[in-house]
């Protein structure tokens, strides 16, 4: 194999131990951007050797995760099909004395065990972080560590540089966490007769009260596969995570993926932690819903209200939009009964203590109420209400109007019910409000 062209390669080796995780993401995003600046490949590879811990399970939703965020890879791998591979870089190690047998202590009495150690020529090894500059390390305290358990079961470090090698892997770009395992992973290489990649060691992710970002602190908020089910939009998530350890140098915040390949930089990646803010998420989504179209809200609550009239649909959609930051609150609002009035009569249960306005008395709000039903009856419009209001204060009178054709504490502006629900409906439930208000007479 050879790479004449010095084509940018980058990989994206998630171990399938776990939903895919914000952090993974945000790398997968950041190798992504680089390599399409670059016109360069980008390989997924599934770092399973990690018998025990590694799942099919995780595996598919890390997939999943990915194709729905929108990325597509050039090639894919999986390390537990790559054994041979991994058996033949150690068997050439050993036999040129870069890695020997070693018996172990045993665990148990009676028992013997072996392990493959990598032999550390020590000295200091420099490397150029794309973000961080150069990094030395002395290695000679890494001693002879092991890099597999047997001929069939490498380790990380070995399998990961035998992929990157095999694989013609051009930059690393990963996260802070692993710039301890560099210097062992170049030893290898080197031992190898492998090119050495470019790295960019990303900043880690940690939460407001600087705890890092992690599934047992954190819970399902950590795994894409939680924003995925609950409303979020693929390019809010995108947009989101370019910000994590990157930011333009302007006040811009959104982005679309085609907008982050032209201005990304990962030189300009920050060194320091990343703070993971779930309401930035949540009012980037925001962004996105709203360029929703109207007609997809509608086929929303058509699935999850059949029964109502298609042309009040039609008009409750806007407004269900308008207020929505992820999808998946358009049904928490339905079954929160939101948008019932819309389409049913509302009940008035708590008319006392919520249709009267601060200060004044039941009586004032009746009064008004009569009023506005009479300018109604007579055909007025929002004009004619309106300068009433102005005359004895807005609140006494838009106030009650609005809870008598709704008869909840929050919904939109009465006009805005009106004329949805029509002069005939408004009529009637502004009637039905007044008799409704208890008074010292009655
Ligand atoms: N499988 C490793 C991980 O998930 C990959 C590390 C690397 O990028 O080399 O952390």
């Amino acid at each position: 194999m050879s790479n004449p062209a010095n084509k940018v390669i980058v990989r994206i080796p998630p171990s399938p131990t776990g939903l895919l995780h914000i952090g993974t993401a945000r790398t997968v995003l950041f190798n992504y951007l680089f390599a399409k600046q670059n016109n360069g490949k980008v390989i997924l590879r599934s770092e399973d050797t990690d018998k025990e811990r590694s799942k099919p399970e995780y595996e598919d939703d890390i997939k999943q995760g990915l194709a729905w965020l929108g990325f597509t890879f050039d090639e894919f791998h999986r390390q537990s099909e790559r054994t041979a591979n991994y058996k033949r870089a150690l068997e050439r190690l050993i036999t040129e004395d870069k890695a020997y047998i070693s018996k172990e202590e045993a665990k148990e009495e009676g028992q013997r065990s072996e392990v493959i150690r990598f032999r550390n020529p020590g000295g200091k090894i420099t490397f150029t972080d794309m973000i961080r500059g150069d990094i030395t390390f002395d290695v000679t305290e890494l001693g002879d560590f092991v890099i597999a358990k047997s001929l069939e079961e490498p380790l990380y470090h070995l399998a990961v540089v035998v992929d990157d090698i095999e694989m013609e892997i051009t930059h690393i770009i990963r996260g802070e966490d692993h710039i301890s395992n560099t210097p062992r992973q170049i030893l290898i290489m080197e031992a190898l007769g492998g090119t050495r990649p470019l790295y960019a060691h990303l900043p880690l992710i940690f939460d407001a009260q600087k705890a890092k970002l992690s599934k047992r602190k954190h819970g399902e908020i950590v795994a894409i596969k939680y924003y995925r089910e609950h409303g979020y939009l693929p390019e809010a998530i995108i947009n989101f995570l370019a910000l994590l350890g990157w930011n333009p140098g302007t006040e811009q915040e959104i982005f679309s993926i085609d907008e982050l390949i032209k201005i990304f930089d990962i030189s300009k990646s920050q060194k320091g932690g990343a703070v993971f803010n779930p309401e930035k998420l949540k009012s980037i989504n925001r962004h996105y819903v709203r360029l929703t179209p109207v007609a997809e809200i509608e086929e929303k609550i058509k699935e999850l209200r059949p029964n109502v009239d298609v042309e009040i649909i039609k008009q409750i959609a806007p407004l269900v939009l308008e207020r929505i930051d992820t999808l998946s609150e358009i049904q928490t609002m339905l079954d929160a009964g939101e948008f019932e009035f819309f389409w049913q009569v509302p009940t008035y249960a708590e008319v006392e203590s919520q249709i009267v306005w601060k200060k004044d008395q039941p009586t004032d709000s009746i009064k008004h109420l009569q009023i506005v039903k009479e300018i109604v009856e007579k055909g007025g419009n929002k004009d004619e209400i309106m300068t009433y209001a102005e005359s004895v204060g807005r609140g006494s009178v838009l106030w009650p109007m609005r809870y008598a054709l709704s008869g909840r504490d929050k919904s939109p502006d009465p006009f805005t019910i009106f004329a949805i629900i029509g002069r005939h409906e408004s009529i009637s439930r502004i009637d039905s409000a007044i008799r409704a208000i208890p008074t010292s007479t009655n």
